[in-house]
């Protein structure tokens, strides 16, 4: 099935919440820092989600694939379906089934993945497993509960927080955290949606897989949590009272979490949606919960909620990859036979919401800034529930045909004309999406002037008209349908695990007692589909689509948000007078009381455990892994004395290529214009083609184009590494085209339409302002590098609060000097396109990559000899200070950071195992577990030598500071024995290690090459992460202290908090307003 989601990240009705904040460290992956630098260093827990949903996704945030068209998809191989006969896998008869405890439901050879799949049903409990066999090393488990709510408070959530801190096996505080810490995982977290809670874990290796898989089973089914209040606490709610004399205040992960969330005026419109289209059943409640209701949840409450749905009875497994199915089942049975059946699964069954008779409408308010400009701050969005009946594949696919057809792209006709109407910044909450029990879809805006609300609906509704009335055209549905079958042949999943993506299509389905085979059987339908619009056209096929769905359906839900800048204040107000009103309930002996639980819950935080109990948690020994690093294989040769690296790879008949060019030439003053100089490359047209036209032939040509600036510091030398990327995929077949459009971008595309630039800008300065908010801890990171390091610098100007500051000032002077611009946008041109110092990256099978040498030979004799102007020595850099960032929000974002070279630290192997080290345990306990925060942990950057810091939706300010000036001691004091050693290492090579797929192996190698990492300086590298001393960590410690004395803090807090921090530490931040 096509599905697709919001370009937005959040189209909440069914973003899910992840257990754990997932950073990538930089310093151990290939420092890939491509697009938006910020963006990819720091993948926030929205970018995640918008990866899992991306799957099932047609749609592509442009802004986090950099700018580009079709970026990446994430579907099944469709090739395999006429070329690959199915290969026979390793069976489990119904005599072994029986045996332990299965009974065979249904089997099935799944040519669109080339797997053999069978639904087995443990004939105790009714416990349905998806066992999924196939070449797969990336193996992939998942246990996934119907969990609806009933009310606001936040029980799955906190719930599927709390079963990984310890269970019956493993009684220690976070089994969780020490998988984290210690194994080769490709996948490790949890997530909760609006109705159902999973648990997935992935490795390659079979026996971290299968320890992983038991410390899973055990936490779901035996977790310590229903006994033990103090992990309620801690990842729930609870009051914290440090002395009788002080105020009360609400401490917990989960609380954090959401009040974060619900700061995010994007994921307010959201969840508001959400509810009000479903009000009647779960979905008209807060599974993650809100932060006003959380309070109210009972310890009681949450026991009884894990004994009803926590039972295999209601449980979903899903098993994928290349180990013996049979010793599935076997793991299974230890777990499952212990229960008898329980009536779960009819009690968790999800109701249906009716449809409406008549149209609704509603608005509220978010919290904005004091001090910006309102005027243009409403959001409008359309909802319409789609159907109350599940739909057939064949609609559900054409549905999302029509999704991709109306807002894929930026040509897409129903996104265009939004944009280009001017009254609006930026989509907000749009696309189809069914995850849920019963599709919907949405469409709407934010940055509108509150006269403009009513003229955006109108203009929704006409367009749906007009598309229903007069179709689309011809180029646009081939297109469409290139990218889709693209995409699905490509099945790239990114970091993501294949057997993962697949998952969540298949518990789509299956989790509504729906057949969990046919998400995963699309050709067929495809095919279909395809010979439909081939006979009677795409107007047959879409406009009675737009019409019965959209147009003629009356469950539609209008929301209307307008901004309120008196409501973050009101809301913390009535927080205080509520915790106020407790205190003043209580006597002087319920206070003491209060203060030593406190006492005793952090007391009882901040113990380790003692490494006996650690030795429960099952790990792997340093003999399991692999010596040697993976290498890449690269062919390093030229073309017409252009340097060209081939990767010949299996790439099922794709080429992956970039062009690299260099940014030396390139003047200070145009840097902040590069974004905007890509966004206008792929998105103004030529004298020939129009920007529709050139996108639908990029769409019918290719899978897909994007350019973007890429900087990053280099070990050992002053200068950055600056260049400007173009990257592209097509079939190999097409790979002639695929360059003459690269050559089509770089040098024809005009830079003459005015109004299309402005649009540009407006939608920037709302990604820019929707990133404060959401992902603060990347604009403070972005920040201190950008005082510490010229890279930074650079990329701050590209995307940080600088790139901002210059938005807003680009704004006003687009009206006043386009030619200006206009030049400056050709002047950035001729700076960066010459052959001379250009790279060409190529990943493909042998053959292919000797078949497109001819193309790429032309590409580059159509390249300028060198770049108009002379070399620029790039030295900018912010001054050093401590920096507070003002914006609306309840939670805050904390960073610090030092240059560990400056105390002439040499770079050693040991530094990433410290470093995670750091992150995983001082930090995680300290700043998350005892200081509440949803994230708290370290990045080491091994180019430049910066160490920060950083915290997420963190409650504190200089708390956390203080918690990370004591790491040296912390290091210092450190006692660690070898078995805590070898799972520092192990979960280092883990991510030294991390899974690609071939189009990221080119790619990583790509960057190896521009930042002069060779495979002899890997291989020592590895050496000295296996060969880690206690010894190193106490050296470390040294260097560490240079962030301490030497280090810049900056923060994205409220004004409250800031103003509490500077009269508390003499006005320790200089304050700058943002929002
Ligand atoms: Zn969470």
């Amino acid at each position: 099935m096509l599905r697709t989601v919001s370009c937005s990240a959040s189209l909440s009705s069914a973003s899910p919440f992840f257990r754990f904040f997932r950073h990538f460290p930089r310093s151990s992956t290939a420092a890939l820092r491509g697009p938006a630098r910020n963006l990819r260093r720091i993948s926030s827990p929205s970018a995640a989600g918008r990866r899992v949903l991306l799957r099932r996704g047609l749609r592509v945030s442009s802004a986090a694939a950099g700018r580009g068209v079709n970026g990446q998809f994430s579907r099944l191989s469709v090739r395999a379906v006429a070329t690959q006969p199915a290969p026979s896998y390793p069976d489990v008869s119904q005599d072994e089934a029986e045996k332990l405890g299965f009974e065979k439901v249904s089997e099935e050879f799944i040519s669109e993945c080339k797997s053999k799949a069978t639904l087995f049903k443990h004939k105790k409990t009714g416990c349905e497993v998806m066992s999924v066999s196939n070449e797969d090393e990336n193996k992939v488990f998942g246990i996934v509960l119907r969990t609806p709510p009933k009310d606001s408070t936040g029980i799955p959530h906190i719930l599927e927080h709390s079963v990984l801190c310890g269970s019956r096996k493993y009684p220690v505080k976070e089994p969780f955290v020490e998988l984290l810490k210690g194994s080769l995982h490709t996948f490790l977290n949890a997530f909760t949606y609006p109705d159902r809670t999973c648990y997935p874990v992935a490795s390659t290796n079979t026996k971290d897989f299968y320890n992983l898989v038991d410390v899973y089973l055990d936490a779901v089914f035996f977790p310590k949590c229903v006994e033990d209040v103090h992990t309620f606490q801690q990842e729930g709610w609870h009051y914290e009272l440090n002395d009788p004399s002080e105020d009360i205040s609400y401490k917990g992960v989960v609380f954090n979490e959401m009040k974060g969330v619900y700061s995010q005026p994007d994921n307010i419109l959201g969840r508001i949606a959400q509810q009000a289209i479903s009000p009647d059943n779960t979905y008209g409640v807060d599974s993650g919960g809100d932060p006003k209701d959380i309070p109210k949840l009972t310890f009681e409450a949450f026991q009884e909620f894990h004994r009803k749905y926590y039972h295999p009875s209601n449980a979903r497994i899903w098993f994928y990859g290349d180990d013996d199915p049979v010793h599935r089942l076997r793991v299974l049975s230890e777990y499952l036979d212990m229960f008898e059946a329980s009536p779960s699964r009819d009690s968790s069954k999800i109701e249906t919401q009716k449809l409406f008779s008549e149209p609704i409408r509603i608005v509220e308010k978010y919290p904005a800034g004091r001090d910006g400009d309102l005027k243009k701050k409403n959001m409008v969005c359309v909802n319409w529930l789609l159907s109350e009946k599940p739909l057939d594949l064949q609609t559900q696919l054409a549905l999302g045909f029509l999704d991709h057809l109306m807002l894929g792209t930026p040509a897409s006709p129903l996104r265009k004309i939004l944009l280009e109407s001017g009254l609006g910044e930026a989509l907000v909450s749009s696309g189809m999406s069914d995850e849920l029990l019963q599709p919907q879809f949405s469409v709407g805006m934010k940055g509108v002037s509150q006269d403009n609300v009513q003229k955006v609906e109108e203009l929704i509704m006409d367009t749906l008209k007009k598309l229903a009335e007069e179709g689309f055209d011809s180029d646009a549905v081939e297109a469409s349908m290139n990218t889709i079958e693209f995409s699905l042949r490509e099945n790239n999943t990114g970091s993501f695990p294949r057997g993962l993506s697949l998952m969540l299509q298949s518990i789509a389905k299956w989790i509504y007692d729906m057949d969990p085979f046919e998400p995963l059987k699309y050709t067929e339908p495809l095919k279909a589909l395809k010979a439909r619009i081939a006979e009677e056209g795409s107007k047959a096929v879409f406009s009675p689509l737009i019409e019965q769905f959209i147009l003629n359906n009356s469950h539609r839900v209008t929301i209307e948000m307008q901004p309120d800048p008196e409501k973050a204040s009101q809301e913390e107000a009535e927080e205080k007078s509520i915790l106020e009103k407790v205190k003043a309930g209580m006597t002087e002996e319920d206070l003491a009381e209060l203060a030593r639980a406190t006492e005793e819950l952090r007391l009882k935080q901040e113990t380790p455990d003692p490494p006996e109990a650690l030795r429960c948690v099952p790990s792997l020994n340093l003999s399991d892994i692999p010596k040697e690093p993976t290498y890449v294989p690269t062919e390093v040769g030229d073309i017409n004395g252009v340097k060209v690296l081939r990767h010949d790879l299996f790439t099922n008949d794709i080429v992956y290529a970039e062009v690299v060019f260099d940014m030396g030439s390139l003047k200070h003053e145009l840097l902040p214009l590069v974004p905007l100089f890509c966004q206008s490359l792929m998105e103004m047209g030529t004298k020939d083609l129009s920007f529709v036209q050139l996108n639908q032939l990029i769409g019918r040509k290719t899978g897909g184009l994007s350019v973007y600036p890429l900087t990053s510091s280099v070990r050992g030398k002053a200068e950055p590494c600056s260049k400007f990327v173009v990257r592209g995929k097509s079939m190999a077949g097409r790979a002639e085209d695929l360059f003459n459009l690269m050559n089509c971008l770089l040098q024809e595309v005009q830079f003459t339409d005015q109004q299309r630039f402005k649009q540009f800008v407006s939608q920037s300065i709302a990604r820019m302002e929707n990133r404060l908010r959401g992902s603060g801890h990347g604009i403070a990171a972005a920040r201190m590098d950008a005082m510490l390091n010229v890279a930074g610098w650079m990329s701050e100007q590209m995307g940080g609060l600088s790139y901002l500051e210059f938005l807003h000032i680009l704004a006003k002077k687009v009206d006043e000097d386009w030619e200006g611009i206009s030049s400056s946008l050709e002047e950035i041109r001729r700076s960066l396109l010459a052959r001379n110092g250009c790279i060409v990256n190529m990943t493909a099978d042998g053959k292919s990559l000797t078949n497109i040498e001819k193309s790429v030979e032309k590409f580059l004799n159509l390249l300028p000899e060198t770049p108009s102007g002379g070399l620029v020595t790039l030295d900018g850099r912010l001054p050093l200070r401590n920096e507070a960032i003002v914006i609306p929000t309840q939670v805050n974002y904390v960073g610090k950071a030092g240059n560990i070279y400056s105390t002439g630290y040499e770079l050693d192997g040991s530094a990433y195992v410290i470093s995670k080290h750091i992150s995983n345990t001082w930090l995680w306990d300290r700043v998350r577990v005892s200081g509440g925060a949803y994230g708290g942990f370290c990045d080491f950057d091994s180019h430049s030598g910066v160490f920060s810091f950083l915290s997420y939706r963190d409650p504190n300010l200089l708390k956390t500071l203080d918690i990370y000036d004591g790491t040296g001691d912390f290091l210092r004091g450190l006692d660690v024995d070898q078995e805590t050693l070898t799972k520092a290492i192990i979960g280092t090579i883990g991510d030294v290690d991390s899974y690609q797929l071939p189009d990221a192996k080119g790619y990583s190698s790509l960057m190896r090459h521009l930042l002069g990492v060779t495979d002899e300086e890997r291989q020592r590298k590895r050496e000295e992460i296996l060969t880690t001393s206690l010894k190193d960590f106490k050296e470390f410690a040294e260097a560490i202290d240079v962030v301490r004395e030497k280090g810049v803090a900056v923060a994205v807090a409220s004004a409250e908090d800031i103003d509490a921090a500077n009269q508390a530490r003499s006005n320790f931040f200089e304050v700058k307003k943002a929002l």
